[in-house]
């Protein structure tokens, strides 16, 4: 990666005012029941050690990542320099750095940092990724409250980010620009669909998962590019992460850990 990829999000992004909302165990699990979050909010006291932008529990986080055996190191870095806390509610941000999911709205969840790392960091051992030391031309589906598209900002070139809910897109909206985050680009669409215009991607990775991958997104996915998503296990019951490398043969497909991702739905709402 870059020096100019991490320097995206120098310590002053942290010095801009929050809105009152700004905006391998065996399974990673990314989402969590709300009256769980709720319940954790209860009995959480003092909030400890964010400060007022954050960096040192976030270093922290950072540090527990590395424990877990999370070697990458421009993905630890990026996450070192994501705000995470500016993307959940306020209500929440003393929680942000915990190892959890948090409600962003509709049902859906913020993914758990140990989860956003591990699948970034499969998303770097891609061919092309491994060459250029970044994820080149990202296409991400599911873009909930914009937190993993901040992060990959810090490491590609262009992002492209859809969500099929509308007030969820504009969350994220409001997120990445008031944090100065670029360049991303955000889609109110069905990322089953993919989005050719922005296409081939080097990288295509997806936080909701269906019964299979989308033939779009395999079409949409460059030669030597890697694609990242949960998807229904062969036991037809849980899922696993699937990995898909595109090389001149052909597509390569390998299975790596059990998940636990909210559903890959159809249409927009
Ligand atoms: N990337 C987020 C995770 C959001 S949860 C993060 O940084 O934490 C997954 C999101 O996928 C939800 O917001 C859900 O609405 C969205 N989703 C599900 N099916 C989709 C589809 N077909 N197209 C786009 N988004 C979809």
């Amino acid at each position: 990666m870059t020096k100019s990829r991490t320097g995206r999000f120098p310590a002053s992004l942290d010095a801009v005012a929050p809105g009152a909302r700004a905006g391998a165990g065996a399974t990673l699990r990314p989402q969590r029941p709300l009256a769980e979050a709720a319940r954790d909010q209860r009995q959480q006291t003092t909030p400890t050690g964010l400060g007022l932008d954050g960096t040192a529990v976030r270093s922290r986080m950072v540090d527990r990542l590395r424990a877990d055996g999370v070697v990458c190191e421009p993905v630890l870095q990026a996450m070192a320099a994501v705000p995470r806390h500016r993307f959940v509610d306020s209500a929440l941000a003393n929680q942000a750095y915990e190892d959890t999911s948090l409600p962003i709205g509709l049902g859906q969840t913020i993914s758990k940092p140990s989860v956003v790392a591990r699948m970034l960091e499969w998303c770097f051992l891609g061919e092309t990724a491994r060459a250029r030391g970044h994820l080149g031309q990202v296409l991400e589906i599911g873009t909930g409250c914009g937190y993993q598209a901040a992060v990959l900002a810090a490491l590609s070139r262009h992002v492209v980010s859809i969500e099929r809910l509308g007030p969820l897109h504009q969350l994220a909206r409001s997120h990445l620009s008031t944090l100065g985050v670029h360049p991303v680009r955000l889609i109110h669409g069905d990322g089953m669909r993919g989005h050719a215009p922005g296409g081939p991607y080097d990288t295509i990775v997806a936080a909701a998962g269906g019964e299979d991958l989308p033939p779009a997104w395999l079409e949409q996915l460059a030669l030597g590019g890697r694609l990242v998503a949960p998807a229904l296990a062969a036991d037809g019951r849980s899922q696993v992460l699937v990995i898909v490398d595109r090389r001149a043969d052909g597509w390569q497909r390998t299975v790596g850990e059990t998940v636990q991702f909210v559903p890959l739905k159809s249409g927009i709402a």
